[in-house]
């Protein structure tokens, strides 16, 4: 042992709370997590799931791996058991990952490398940077030996970038193993300014939903030789471009008015204006200045409406015939609360053509069909936003003011989906957060080329995610 390993040492048993000695610790794992490639497809999580049985069962985890019908993936459950007096707490993040473009890399994106101060790879940030932090925090109960008043469950995910053997697929035969009191997922950002000081915490407590729509334009079906003015394929182009043109209104919800009006505090103006009166004015034209202004920033512009995103077009089959239709598939992203038929009418108002019909994309572009789309509807109208008001949330709001002091946190709408609809669905609430403080740019690379997380942001993650499971799960 060094000097230097045993001062550290020293100082992580003199002050169990504060997690330095483990930070590079952090940063190692994820190296570690990096270099099994998960891209999905084919995802590859069993890999993974057996990799953090290593590490977790040597600490007296109790492990259960269920494997899936596709056997290169599987769910990780390592349990960290409690005295009972609580109920568990759970701690999610996938293993899966998106692939890469690798020729647009500056470094192998599953070499797991540091440079310049940042751990470089596919997944730093979404979310084997948060399944490191997370993984890291809770194996720390353990080394530390922490009497827990409730079990702690950490869930390595399967399937979230994509596929069906998701946490939905585990909680149908297995809920027994994932119920908890509250839990833990990705969401919110910890945002840095240029300076590298923090501008705000925000931790989601909903996310958005999607629905997939059908624009479906009809004509005469004919001899390419003779067209006629009723030609499919131009009437959808028509409906096309309306759809282009038009946006949706503003619909703010509580947690998004939080997070506008955290952005009014940290802004200067005119930007702070146009926040202020995003959420505050009457005055329709000021409220459609400031929609422009802010939309500029497509993530704003996304958690402040309903998204439309054209995804699919459908048409023709001969070179010598005029089909008799033509088809569009739109993806839109709610707002919670939204109703989907309220949505068609709004687009087929948009539209306002009747040789044009919108429906649902049942069975086809992500949606399911048939006896399974009512039930996901039905699924969907339980995902109602997760409370502030829990020991869990409380608590997180404390540890960040302690560990960012003077920086304000904030509720979030996650402008996309989540793995957590399977707890959201049954009423437990569950608090996003991609736990390590980022810039703007790092952001931009999420899903991109050269994504990468500050090794020192790491350790300021496992520091909050630590203290915080110390407070909800220890006392
Ligand atoms: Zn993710």
């Amino acid at each position: 042992m060094s000097k230097l390993d045993f001062l550290t040492f020293t100082l992580a048993a003199m002050f169990p709370a504060c997690a330095a000695a483990q930070t590079n610790e952090t940063a190692k794992l994820l190296q570690e997590l990096i270099r099994i490639d998960t891209s999905n497809p084919p995802g590859n999580e069993a890999a993974m799931a057996a990799f953090l049985k290593t590490k977790f069962e040597p600490l007296g985890f109790q492990i259960d791996i269920y494997p899936t019908p596709d056997a290169k993936k599987a769910q990780f459950i390592a349990r960290l058991k409690g005295d009972g007096s609580k109920k568990p707490i759970l701690l999610a993040a996938h293993a899966d990952v998106v692939g890469v473009e690798r020729e647009k890399w500056s470094v192998d994106p599953f070499a797991g490398v540091i440079k310049d101060g940042y751990v470089t790879g596919r997944g730093a940030i979404d979310f084997k940077g948060g399944l490191a932090v997370f993984a890291q925090a809770v194996m720390m109960l353990a080394k530390n030996k922490i009497h827990l008043t409730r079990d702690v469950i950490f869930l390595s995910e399967a399937d979230e970038e994509g596929g069906q053997y998701n946490t939905m697929w585990l909680s149908k035969d297995h809920w027994d193993k994932m119920d908890c009191e509250f839990s833990l997922n990705e969401g919110g950002w910890i945002i840095k300014n240029p300076d590298g000081t923090v501008r705000y915490v925000s931790i989601s407590t909903a996310d958005k939903s999607g629905v997939s729509l059908l624009v479906t334009a009809r004509g005469t079906s004919t001899h390419s030789s003779m067209p006629r003015p009723d030609n499919a394929i131009f009437t959808l182009s028509k409906a096309m471009a309306k759809i282009a043109d038009y946006d949706t209104q503003p619909k703010l919800i509580e947690s998004t008015r939080e997070f506008f009006t955290t952005l009014e505090k940290t802004s200067k103006p005119p930007m702070s204006t146009y926040f202020h009166d995003l959420v505050n004015s009457d005055d329709a034209a000021a409220v459609k200045k400031a929609d422009q202004a802010i939309s500029q920033d497509p993530l704003l512009h996304a958690i402040m409406r309903n998204t439309i995103a054209p995804v699919f077009l459908n048409a023709g089959f001969r070179g010598n015939v005029i089909p008799g239709s033509a088809e569009a598939t739109l993806n839109l992203r709610t707002i919670p609360g939204t109703n989907t038929e309220e949505l068609i009418s709004e687009m087929k108002a948009v539209i306002n053509d009747a040789r044009v019909d919108v429906t649902v994309a049942a069975g086809r572009a992500g949606m399911p069909g048939g006896a399974a789309y009512a039930e996901y509807q039905k699924m969907a109208a339980r995902l109602t936003p997760s409370t502030k008001d829990s020991e869990l949330f409380r608590v997180l709001v404390q540890q960040s003011n302690a560990i960012f002091p003077g920086v304000p946190v904030t509720t979030y709408l996650f402008q996309a989906g989540t793995d957590s609809a399977a707890w959201r669905s049954r009423g437990i609430p569950v608090y996003g957060i991609y736990p390590y403080p980022i810039s703007a740019e790092d952001l931009t690379r999420m899903h991109g080329n050269d994504e990468r997380v500050p090794v020192d942001s790491l350790q300021q993650g496992t520091d909050l995610i630590y203290n915080t499971l110390l407070k909800v799960a220890a006392q």
